[in-house]
């Protein structure tokens, strides 16, 4: 059995993301260029933009107030 094809599969990296304004939970997810990630409050749709740091970050979760 082979293991190495699975791996290589690039899954798309997202992070959870608590709006404060609205009080929802929702996961935001990395840009094309990898620069950042970006999404909106599912319910005022105020966009939001986590930039991707150098090495990147790794607090996995935000909240946007
Ligand atoms: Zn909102």
């Amino acid at each position: 059995m082979s293991t190495t094809d699975q791996n290589k599969k690039e899954s798309r990296p997202f992070l959870g993301v608590r709006f404060d304004c609205c009080n929802a939970y929702v996961r935001i997810y990395r840009n094309k260029d990898g620069t950042a990630y970006e999404g909106r409050c599912p319910k005022c749709l105020r966009p939001l933009s986590i930039p991707i740091g150098p090495g990147g970050s790794s607090n996995r979760f935000f909240t946007a107030s």
